[in-house]
Protein backbone atom coordinates (compact mmCIF):
# COMPACT_ATOMS: atom_id res chain seq x y z
CA UNK A 1 0.00 0.00 0.00
CA UNK A 2 1.57 3.49 -1.05
CA UNK A 3 -0.45 5.66 1.65
CA UNK A 4 0.17 9.23 -0.71
CA UNK A 5 -2.04 6.78 -3.05
CA UNK A 6 -4.78 5.89 -0.63
CA UNK A 7 -5.17 9.28 0.25
CA UNK A 8 -5.22 10.83 -3.22
CA UNK A 9 -7.83 12.69 -4.23
CA UNK A 10 -10.37 11.00 -1.43
CA UNK A 11 -12.31 13.60 0.30
CA UNK A 12 -14.88 13.92 3.00
CA UNK A 13 -18.10 16.31 2.13
CA UNK A 14 -18.91 19.17 4.47
CA UNK A 15 -22.59 19.74 4.69
CA UNK A 16 -24.08 22.90 6.43
CA UNK A 17 -27.97 22.75 7.36
CA UNK A 18 -29.78 25.75 7.17
CA UNK A 19 -33.30 27.28 5.74
CA UNK A 20 -34.44 30.04 3.79
CA UNK A 21 -36.44 31.66 6.85
CA UNK A 22 -33.74 33.73 7.51
CA UNK A 23 -33.19 35.65 4.32
CA UNK A 24 -29.95 35.79 1.50
CA UNK A 25 -27.40 37.87 4.12
CA UNK A 26 -27.69 35.00 6.88
CA UNK A 27 -27.26 32.24 4.44
CA UNK A 28 -24.31 34.34 2.63
CA UNK A 29 -23.01 34.41 6.47
CA UNK A 30 -23.36 30.73 7.26
CA UNK A 31 -21.63 29.97 4.20
CA UNK A 32 -18.47 32.46 5.13
CA UNK A 33 -18.31 30.44 8.78
CA UNK A 34 -18.15 27.03 7.12
CA UNK A 35 -15.92 27.74 4.75
CA UNK A 36 -13.78 29.23 7.83
CA UNK A 37 -14.41 25.90 9.91
CA UNK A 38 -13.28 24.09 6.76
CA UNK A 39 -10.12 26.39 6.71
CA UNK A 40 -9.13 25.64 10.18
CA UNK A 41 -10.19 21.79 9.87
CA UNK A 42 -8.04 21.38 6.86
CA UNK A 43 -5.11 23.16 8.06
CA UNK A 44 -4.42 20.67 11.30
CA UNK A 45 -2.23 17.62 10.29
CA UNK A 46 -4.04 15.96 12.63
CA UNK A 47 -6.81 15.60 9.98
CA UNK A 48 -5.18 13.64 6.94
CA UNK A 49 -7.94 13.40 4.77
CA UNK A 50 -8.76 17.01 2.39
CA UNK A 51 -12.63 18.22 3.66
CA UNK A 52 -14.60 19.86 1.11
CA UNK A 53 -17.11 22.11 2.00
CA UNK A 54 -19.98 21.81 -0.09
CA UNK A 55 -22.89 24.12 -0.16
CA UNK A 56 -25.21 25.53 2.53
CA UNK A 57 -28.51 23.12 2.57
CA UNK A 58 -32.17 24.99 2.67
CA UNK A 59 -34.07 22.39 0.69
CA UNK A 60 -35.24 18.94 1.04
CA UNK A 61 -34.38 18.49 -3.31
CA UNK A 62 -30.71 20.08 -2.46
CA UNK A 63 -30.17 17.55 0.58
CA UNK A 64 -31.53 15.02 -1.79
CA UNK A 65 -29.11 15.51 -4.35
CA UNK A 66 -25.96 16.63 -2.47
CA UNK A 67 -26.55 12.97 -0.72
CA UNK A 68 -27.07 10.98 -3.29
CA UNK A 69 -23.89 12.70 -4.96
CA UNK A 70 -21.93 11.64 -2.19
CA UNK A 71 -22.86 8.42 -2.49
CA UNK A 72 -21.61 8.00 -5.53
CA UNK A 73 -19.03 10.11 -5.75
CA UNK A 74 -15.84 8.00 -5.96
CA UNK A 75 -13.73 10.59 -4.52
CA UNK A 76 -16.13 10.70 -1.57
CA UNK A 77 -15.49 8.39 1.61
CA UNK A 78 -17.48 10.16 4.26
CA UNK A 79 -19.79 12.88 4.87
CA UNK A 80 -19.42 15.42 7.65
CA UNK A 81 -23.14 17.55 8.72
CA UNK A 82 -23.13 20.56 10.76
CA UNK A 83 -26.06 22.48 11.20
CA UNK A 84 -25.08 26.45 11.69
CA UNK A 85 -28.49 27.29 12.42
CA UNK A 86 -32.03 25.62 12.80
CA UNK A 87 -32.19 23.55 9.54
CA UNK A 88 -36.30 21.68 9.86
CA UNK A 89 -35.07 18.19 9.92
CA UNK A 90 -37.45 16.48 7.84
CA UNK A 91 -36.21 18.19 5.14
CA UNK A 92 -33.01 15.87 5.89
CA UNK A 93 -35.11 12.40 5.81
CA UNK A 94 -35.31 11.68 2.65
CA UNK A 95 -31.58 12.35 1.63
CA UNK A 96 -30.72 10.20 4.90
CA UNK A 97 -32.29 7.43 4.15
CA UNK A 98 -30.29 6.80 0.69
CA UNK A 99 -26.94 8.40 2.72
CA UNK A 100 -24.69 5.80 1.25
CA UNK A 101 -21.25 6.90 2.87
CA UNK A 102 -20.23 7.14 6.49
CA UNK A 103 -22.03 9.85 8.10
CA UNK A 104 -19.89 12.28 11.06
CA UNK A 105 -22.36 14.84 12.82
CA UNK A 106 -20.02 17.91 13.88
CA UNK A 107 -21.88 19.54 16.44
CA UNK A 108 -19.87 22.42 16.86
CA UNK A 109 -20.49 26.37 16.89
CA UNK A 110 -18.62 28.91 14.83
CA UNK A 111 -18.74 31.32 17.54
CA UNK A 112 -16.41 30.39 20.83
CA UNK A 113 -17.63 32.26 23.62
CA UNK A 114 -21.03 34.38 24.45
CA UNK A 115 -20.08 38.03 24.02
CA UNK A 116 -21.64 39.43 27.28
CA UNK A 117 -21.56 42.96 26.24
CA UNK A 118 -22.75 42.23 22.61
CA UNK A 119 -24.95 39.56 22.47
CA UNK A 120 -28.76 40.56 20.55
CA UNK A 121 -31.18 38.21 18.90
CA UNK A 122 -29.52 38.60 15.57
CA UNK A 123 -26.33 36.65 17.35
CA UNK A 124 -29.13 34.20 18.95
CA UNK A 125 -30.52 33.54 15.70
CA UNK A 126 -26.85 33.25 13.77
CA UNK A 127 -25.25 30.99 16.05
CA UNK A 128 -27.93 28.02 16.48
CA UNK A 129 -25.89 24.75 16.33
CA UNK A 130 -27.34 24.08 20.14
CA UNK A 131 -31.00 23.21 18.90
CA UNK A 132 -30.48 23.02 15.33
CA UNK A 133 -27.86 19.80 16.45
CA UNK A 134 -30.22 18.53 18.07
CA UNK A 135 -32.74 18.84 15.43
CA UNK A 136 -30.54 17.24 12.90
CA UNK A 137 -29.96 14.20 15.53
CA UNK A 138 -33.48 13.40 15.86
CA UNK A 139 -34.14 12.89 12.83
CA UNK A 140 -30.96 10.37 12.40
CA UNK A 141 -32.12 8.41 15.41
CA UNK A 142 -35.34 8.19 14.17
CA UNK A 143 -34.15 6.62 10.47
CA UNK A 144 -31.95 4.84 12.44
CA UNK A 145 -28.98 5.62 10.29
CA UNK A 146 -25.21 5.08 11.85
CA UNK A 147 -23.02 8.08 12.51
CA UNK A 148 -20.56 9.37 14.82
CA UNK A 149 -21.14 12.75 16.68
CA UNK A 150 -18.29 14.91 17.66
CA UNK A 151 -19.26 17.85 19.85
CA UNK A 152 -16.79 20.60 20.84
CA UNK A 153 -15.57 24.09 19.42
CA UNK A 154 -14.01 23.54 16.24
CA UNK A 155 -10.68 24.90 17.02
CA UNK A 156 -10.18 22.33 20.19
CA UNK A 157 -7.48 20.02 19.84
CA UNK A 158 -9.87 17.33 20.96
CA UNK A 159 -12.52 18.18 18.20
CA UNK A 160 -9.87 17.85 15.53
CA UNK A 161 -8.08 14.60 16.76
CA UNK A 162 -11.77 12.96 16.70
CA UNK A 163 -12.60 14.12 12.99
CA UNK A 164 -8.43 13.41 12.23
CA UNK A 165 -8.61 9.55 13.47
CA UNK A 166 -12.54 9.21 12.39
CA UNK A 167 -11.38 10.50 8.91
CA UNK A 168 -9.12 7.01 8.51
CA UNK A 169 -11.41 4.59 9.74
CA UNK A 170 -13.52 6.02 7.21
CA UNK A 171 -10.84 5.61 4.69
CA UNK A 172 -10.45 2.26 6.23
CA UNK A 173 -13.91 1.66 5.19
CA UNK A 174 -13.60 2.20 1.81
CA UNK A 175 -10.49 0.60 1.35
CA UNK A 176 -12.60 -2.52 2.70
CA UNK A 177 -15.21 -2.09 0.55
CA UNK A 178 -12.75 -1.98 -2.68
CA UNK A 179 -10.31 -4.46 -1.13
CA UNK A 180 -9.49 -7.93 -1.87
CA UNK A 181 -7.30 -10.96 0.14
CA UNK A 182 -5.57 -13.36 -2.21
CA UNK A 183 -5.72 -16.34 0.04
CA UNK A 184 -2.55 -19.14 -1.04
CA UNK A 185 -3.47 -22.24 -0.34
CA UNK A 186 -6.15 -22.99 2.42
CA UNK A 187 -7.42 -22.74 5.90
CA UNK A 188 -4.73 -25.15 8.41
CA UNK A 189 -6.83 -27.69 8.49
CA UNK A 190 -9.33 -28.46 10.89
CA UNK A 191 -8.56 -24.78 12.81
CA UNK A 192 -12.03 -23.47 13.39
CA UNK A 193 -11.63 -20.09 14.31
CA UNK A 194 -9.44 -19.11 11.10
CA UNK A 195 -12.84 -20.33 9.05
CA UNK A 196 -15.61 -18.27 8.03
CA UNK A 197 -18.01 -17.32 5.73
CA UNK A 198 -16.74 -15.18 2.58
CA UNK A 199 -19.69 -14.34 1.27
CA UNK A 200 -21.47 -12.83 4.72
CA UNK A 201 -17.41 -10.97 4.62
CA UNK A 202 -18.64 -9.46 1.37
CA UNK A 203 -21.70 -8.06 2.32
CA UNK A 204 -20.69 -6.79 5.35
CA UNK A 205 -17.31 -5.23 4.76
CA UNK A 206 -17.27 -5.21 1.19
CA UNK A 207 -13.64 -7.27 0.54
CA UNK A 208 -13.70 -10.58 -1.33
CA UNK A 209 -11.09 -13.21 -0.79
CA UNK A 210 -10.06 -14.89 -3.75
CA UNK A 211 -8.33 -18.38 -3.03
CA UNK A 212 -5.34 -19.33 -5.38
CA UNK A 213 -2.85 -22.60 -5.80
CA UNK A 214 0.60 -21.96 -4.25
CA UNK A 215 1.68 -23.10 -7.72
CA UNK A 216 0.38 -19.61 -9.08
CA UNK A 217 2.57 -17.92 -6.68
CA UNK A 218 5.32 -19.83 -7.27
CA UNK A 219 5.96 -18.73 -10.95
CA UNK A 220 6.17 -15.58 -9.50
CA UNK A 221 8.58 -15.91 -7.53
CA UNK A 222 10.55 -17.77 -9.49
CA UNK A 223 10.43 -15.30 -11.57
CA UNK A 224 12.26 -12.60 -9.62
CA UNK A 225 15.74 -11.36 -11.06
CA UNK A 226 18.88 -11.58 -9.21
CA UNK A 227 19.10 -7.24 -9.97
CA UNK A 228 15.92 -6.89 -8.61
CA UNK A 229 16.82 -9.43 -5.30
CA UNK A 230 20.45 -7.27 -4.99
CA UNK A 231 18.12 -4.83 -4.63
CA UNK A 232 15.99 -5.38 -1.86
CA UNK A 233 18.87 -7.47 0.06
CA UNK A 234 20.93 -3.36 0.12
CA UNK A 235 17.34 -2.47 1.77
CA UNK A 236 17.93 -5.57 4.20
CA UNK A 237 21.27 -4.11 4.95
CA UNK A 238 20.84 -0.64 5.71
CA UNK A 239 17.41 -1.51 7.60
CA UNK A 240 18.16 -4.12 9.89
CA UNK A 241 21.27 -6.43 11.95
CA UNK A 242 22.07 -9.62 9.61
CA UNK A 243 22.99 -12.72 11.47
CA UNK A 244 27.04 -13.02 10.21
CA UNK A 245 26.35 -16.15 8.27
CA UNK A 246 23.44 -14.97 6.47
CA UNK A 247 24.88 -11.78 5.28
CA UNK A 248 27.08 -11.15 2.13
CA UNK A 249 29.77 -14.22 2.08
CA UNK A 250 28.17 -16.12 4.83
CA UNK A 251 27.29 -19.72 4.02
CA UNK A 252 24.01 -19.14 4.39
CA UNK A 253 23.44 -16.33 1.92
CA UNK A 254 21.19 -17.62 -0.44
CA UNK A 255 18.61 -18.37 2.22
CA UNK A 256 18.56 -14.62 2.50
CA UNK A 257 18.57 -13.67 -1.10
CA UNK A 258 15.66 -16.28 -1.39
CA UNK A 259 13.69 -14.93 1.26
CA UNK A 260 13.79 -11.25 -0.23
CA UNK A 261 12.71 -13.25 -4.06
CA UNK A 262 9.75 -14.20 -2.14
CA UNK A 263 9.41 -10.85 -0.34
CA UNK A 264 9.34 -9.40 -3.95
CA UNK A 265 7.47 -12.20 -6.22
CA UNK A 266 4.66 -12.12 -3.41
CA UNK A 267 4.22 -8.03 -3.91
CA UNK A 268 4.05 -8.13 -7.34
CA UNK A 269 1.36 -10.84 -7.25
CA UNK A 270 -0.25 -8.84 -5.36
CA UNK A 271 -0.02 -5.41 -6.89
CA UNK A 272 -0.75 -6.80 -10.42
CA UNK A 273 -4.26 -8.58 -9.06
CA UNK A 274 -5.08 -5.46 -6.87
CA UNK A 275 -4.77 -7.42 -3.85
CA UNK A 276 -4.36 -5.12 -0.46
CA UNK A 277 -3.78 -8.69 1.96
CA UNK A 278 -3.04 -12.03 1.68
CA UNK A 279 -2.48 -15.15 3.82
CA UNK A 280 0.10 -18.46 3.83
CA UNK A 281 -0.42 -21.79 5.03
CA UNK A 282 2.41 -23.58 6.34
CA UNK A 283 0.93 -26.90 5.46
CA UNK A 284 0.77 -25.81 1.54
CA UNK A 285 4.08 -24.59 0.30
CA UNK A 286 3.94 -26.93 -2.74
CA UNK A 287 7.24 -25.60 -4.76
CA UNK A 288 8.39 -22.51 -2.39
CA UNK A 289 11.68 -23.61 -0.39
CA UNK A 290 10.67 -21.76 2.47
CA UNK A 291 7.88 -20.77 4.96
CA UNK A 292 7.62 -17.12 3.92
CA UNK A 293 8.88 -14.96 7.03
CA UNK A 294 10.81 -11.91 6.35
CA UNK A 295 8.56 -11.66 3.34
CA UNK A 296 4.75 -11.25 5.07
CA UNK A 297 7.11 -9.26 7.86
CA UNK A 298 8.45 -6.76 5.61
CA UNK A 299 4.69 -6.49 3.69
CA UNK A 300 3.26 -6.02 6.54
CA UNK A 301 5.66 -3.24 7.69
CA UNK A 302 4.42 -1.77 3.68
CA UNK A 303 0.57 -1.69 4.62
CA UNK A 304 -0.33 -5.29 3.05
CA UNK A 305 -2.72 -7.38 5.36
CA UNK A 306 -1.53 -10.62 6.59
CA UNK A 307 -3.08 -13.66 8.13
CA UNK A 308 -1.16 -16.69 8.78
CA UNK A 309 -2.76 -20.49 8.58
CA UNK A 310 -5.05 -19.29 5.92
CA UNK A 311 -6.29 -16.46 8.37
CA UNK A 312 -8.27 -14.25 5.70
CA UNK A 313 -10.35 -12.29 8.68
CA UNK A 314 -7.35 -11.08 10.10
CA UNK A 315 -5.81 -9.92 6.91
CA UNK A 316 -8.63 -8.08 5.81
CA UNK A 317 -8.81 -6.82 9.72
CA UNK A 318 -4.77 -5.91 9.82
CA UNK A 319 -5.11 -4.06 6.48
CA UNK A 320 -8.27 -1.89 7.60
CA UNK A 321 -6.06 -0.92 10.80
CA UNK A 322 -3.47 -0.45 8.72
CA UNK A 323 -5.01 2.15 6.97
CA UNK A 324 -6.79 3.43 10.22
CA UNK A 325 -3.10 3.75 11.78
CA UNK A 326 -2.16 6.27 8.72
CA UNK A 327 -0.62 9.72 10.23
CA UNK A 328 -0.51 7.94 13.37
CA UNK A 329 2.58 7.15 15.59
CA UNK A 330 3.24 3.57 16.75
CA UNK A 331 3.02 0.24 14.81
CA UNK A 332 0.16 -2.16 13.56
CA UNK A 333 0.75 -6.19 13.54
CA UNK A 334 -0.83 -9.79 13.04
CA UNK A 335 -0.07 -11.32 16.52
CA UNK A 336 -1.01 -14.40 18.52
CA UNK A 337 -1.56 -15.10 22.02
CA UNK A 338 1.29 -17.11 22.44
CA UNK A 339 2.51 -18.49 25.72
CA UNK A 340 1.88 -16.85 29.36
CA UNK A 341 4.25 -15.85 32.02
CA UNK A 342 2.11 -16.33 35.50
CA UNK A 343 3.18 -14.06 38.60
CA UNK A 344 -0.25 -13.41 39.78
CA UNK A 345 -1.57 -9.54 39.42
CA UNK A 346 1.09 -9.09 36.91
CA UNK A 347 0.70 -12.33 34.88
CA UNK A 348 1.39 -11.40 31.49
CA UNK A 349 0.97 -12.40 27.35
CA UNK A 350 4.11 -13.05 24.85
CA UNK A 351 2.52 -12.32 21.64
CA UNK A 352 4.65 -13.94 18.76
CA UNK A 353 3.95 -16.23 16.05
CA UNK A 354 5.56 -19.13 14.67
CA UNK A 355 7.64 -15.96 12.12
CA UNK A 356 5.42 -13.18 11.09
CA UNK A 357 5.21 -10.05 13.29
CA UNK A 358 5.41 -6.50 11.65
CA UNK A 359 8.67 -5.08 12.19
CA UNK A 360 6.63 -1.37 12.22
CA UNK A 361 6.23 -2.50 16.31
CA UNK A 362 10.13 -3.28 16.76
CA UNK A 363 11.95 -1.69 19.12
CA UNK A 364 15.27 -0.76 17.85
CA UNK A 365 16.88 -2.28 15.27
CA UNK A 366 15.54 -5.81 14.21
CA UNK A 367 17.76 -8.88 13.25
CA UNK A 368 17.82 -10.96 10.85
CA UNK A 369 18.68 -14.57 11.42
CA UNK A 370 17.98 -17.89 10.10
CA UNK A 371 16.58 -20.96 12.60
CA UNK A 372 15.03 -24.44 12.03
CA UNK A 373 11.23 -24.30 12.02
CA UNK A 374 10.67 -27.80 13.15
CA UNK A 375 7.19 -28.13 11.29
CA UNK A 376 6.86 -27.87 7.83
CA UNK A 377 9.24 -29.80 6.49
CA UNK A 378 11.05 -26.90 4.37
CA UNK A 379 14.35 -25.01 4.51
CA UNK A 380 15.14 -22.83 7.82
CA UNK A 381 13.18 -20.04 6.92
CA UNK A 382 14.68 -15.98 7.05
CA UNK A 383 12.84 -13.87 10.10
CA UNK A 384 13.17 -10.61 11.31
CA UNK A 385 13.85 -11.31 15.40
CA UNK A 386 13.21 -7.85 17.72
CA UNK A 387 11.37 -7.02 20.88
CA UNK A 388 8.41 -4.92 20.64
CA UNK A 389 7.81 -1.43 22.25
CA UNK A 390 6.09 -0.81 25.35
CA UNK A 391 3.49 1.27 25.83
CA UNK A 392 -0.41 1.50 25.27
CA UNK A 393 -1.82 -0.57 22.73
CA UNK A 394 -5.16 -2.32 21.26
CA UNK A 395 -5.17 -6.45 20.69
CA UNK A 396 -8.46 -6.87 18.72
CA UNK A 397 -9.99 -9.32 16.92
CA UNK A 398 -12.91 -10.35 14.52
CA UNK A 399 -14.31 -13.47 14.73
CA UNK A 400 -17.49 -14.85 12.62
CA UNK A 401 -20.31 -16.65 15.19
CA UNK A 402 -21.69 -18.17 11.92
CA UNK A 403 -24.92 -15.72 11.21
CA UNK A 404 -23.17 -12.54 12.13
CA UNK A 405 -19.39 -11.05 13.18
CA UNK A 406 -18.10 -10.12 16.39
CA UNK A 407 -15.47 -7.76 16.91
CA UNK A 408 -13.53 -8.13 20.70
CA UNK A 409 -11.09 -5.17 21.54
CA UNK A 410 -8.70 -5.94 24.37
CA UNK A 411 -6.69 -2.76 26.00
CA UNK A 412 -3.75 -3.73 26.74
CA UNK A 413 -0.42 -2.38 28.43
CA UNK A 414 3.51 -3.73 26.90
CA UNK A 415 5.72 -4.04 28.84
CA UNK A 416 9.13 -4.95 28.93
CA UNK A 417 10.72 -8.17 29.35
CA UNK A 418 12.17 -8.63 33.11
CA UNK A 419 15.11 -10.59 30.93
CA UNK A 420 16.59 -10.91 27.39
CA UNK A 421 15.27 -14.32 25.74
CA UNK A 422 18.40 -15.10 23.65
CA UNK A 423 17.31 -18.71 22.76
CA UNK A 424 13.82 -17.04 21.39
CA UNK A 425 14.29 -16.91 17.58
CA UNK A 426 10.93 -15.07 17.07
CA UNK A 427 9.60 -11.55 17.27
CA UNK A 428 7.89 -11.07 20.40
CA UNK A 429 5.55 -9.02 22.53
CA UNK A 430 4.77 -8.83 26.11
CA UNK A 431 1.95 -7.48 27.51
CA UNK A 432 -0.32 -7.00 30.47
CA UNK A 433 -4.06 -7.41 29.59
CA UNK A 434 -6.82 -4.71 31.23
CA UNK A 435 -7.53 -5.19 33.53
CA UNK A 436 -5.99 -8.02 34.38
CA UNK A 437 -5.02 -11.81 32.69
CA UNK A 438 -7.44 -13.42 34.81
CA UNK A 439 -10.39 -11.09 33.43
CA UNK A 440 -9.12 -10.37 30.12
CA UNK A 441 -8.60 -13.83 28.73
CA UNK A 442 -11.79 -15.05 30.54
CA UNK A 443 -13.91 -12.46 28.94
CA UNK A 444 -11.93 -12.85 25.14
CA UNK A 445 -12.70 -16.63 25.86
CA UNK A 446 -16.41 -16.26 26.26
CA UNK A 447 -16.75 -13.62 23.81
CA UNK A 448 -15.47 -16.63 21.13
CA UNK A 449 -12.12 -14.24 20.59
CA UNK A 450 -9.86 -15.59 18.22
CA UNK A 451 -5.98 -16.41 18.68
CA UNK A 452 -5.11 -14.44 15.77
CA UNK A 453 -5.30 -11.11 16.54
CA UNK A 454 -4.36 -7.33 14.98
CA UNK A 455 -1.90 -5.32 17.70
CA UNK A 456 -1.83 -1.91 17.10
CA UNK A 457 -0.13 0.81 18.88
CA UNK A 458 -1.68 3.56 16.78
CA UNK A 459 -4.83 2.05 16.27
CA UNK A 460 -7.08 3.34 19.12
CA UNK A 461 -10.29 1.56 20.88
CA UNK A 462 -12.40 4.98 19.26
CA UNK A 463 -11.73 3.98 15.85
CA UNK A 464 -12.24 0.60 16.32
CA UNK A 465 -15.96 0.97 17.53
CA UNK A 466 -16.17 3.87 14.78
CA UNK A 467 -15.60 0.79 12.38
CA UNK A 468 -17.87 -1.45 13.90
CA UNK A 469 -20.91 1.54 13.76
CA UNK A 470 -20.01 2.07 10.32
CA UNK A 471 -20.36 -1.32 9.14
CA UNK A 472 -22.81 -3.02 11.43
CA UNK A 473 -20.85 -5.83 13.68
CA UNK A 474 -20.73 -5.96 17.11
CA UNK A 475 -18.24 -4.52 19.28
CA UNK A 476 -17.26 -5.40 22.54
CA UNK A 477 -14.50 -3.53 24.78
CA UNK A 478 -12.13 -5.26 27.45
CA UNK A 479 -10.88 -2.44 29.99
CA UNK A 480 -10.01 -1.40 33.11
CA UNK A 481 -13.18 -1.44 34.48
CA UNK A 482 -14.42 -4.92 32.78
CA UNK A 483 -15.79 -7.28 35.08
CA UNK A 484 -16.90 -11.32 33.61
CA UNK A 485 -20.25 -10.82 35.20
CA UNK A 486 -20.91 -7.70 33.41
CA UNK A 487 -19.22 -8.78 30.08
CA UNK A 488 -21.03 -12.24 30.32
CA UNK A 489 -24.70 -10.27 30.15
CA UNK A 490 -23.38 -7.30 27.33
CA UNK A 491 -23.05 -10.48 25.43
CA UNK A 492 -26.37 -11.81 26.31
CA UNK A 493 -27.73 -8.44 25.15
CA UNK A 494 -26.05 -7.80 22.21
CA UNK A 495 -27.04 -11.46 21.00
CA UNK A 496 -30.71 -9.83 21.22
CA UNK A 497 -30.26 -6.86 19.56
CA UNK A 498 -28.74 -8.21 16.44
CA UNK A 499 -30.76 -11.24 16.25
CA UNK A 500 -33.34 -8.11 15.32
CA UNK A 501 -30.70 -6.57 13.09
CA UNK A 502 -29.53 -9.11 10.56
CA UNK A 503 -27.89 -7.30 7.59
MN1 LIG B 1 -1.22 -18.89 14.16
Amino acid sequence: MKVDDLLANKELWFVTGSQHLYGPEVIEQVERDARSIVDGLNGDKRIPIKIVPKAVLTSSDAIARMLADAGSSPECIGVIAWMHTFSPAQMWMPGLKTLAKPLLHLHTQHNAEIPWDSIDMDFMNLNQSAHGGREFGFAVTRLGVPRKVVVGHWKEQRVQEQIGAWSTVALAHHDATVGRIARFGDNMRRVAVTEGNKVSARAQFGYSVEGFGVGDLVEYVDAVSDADIDRTVEEYRSEYEIAKGLDKGGERHEALRYAARQEIGIRRFLDEGGFTGFTTSFEVLHGLDQLPGLAPQRLMAQGYGFGAEGDWKTAAFLRTAKVMAIGRSGGTSFMEDYTYHFTGENSSVLGAHMLEICPSIAKGKPRIEIHPLGIGGKSDPVRAVFDGQGGAAVNATMVDLGDRYRMIVNEVDAVAPEKPMPNLPVARVLWKPKPNLEVGAATWILAGGAHHTVYSQAVTREQLIDYARITGVEAVVIDENTTVERFEQELRWNELYYRFNRL
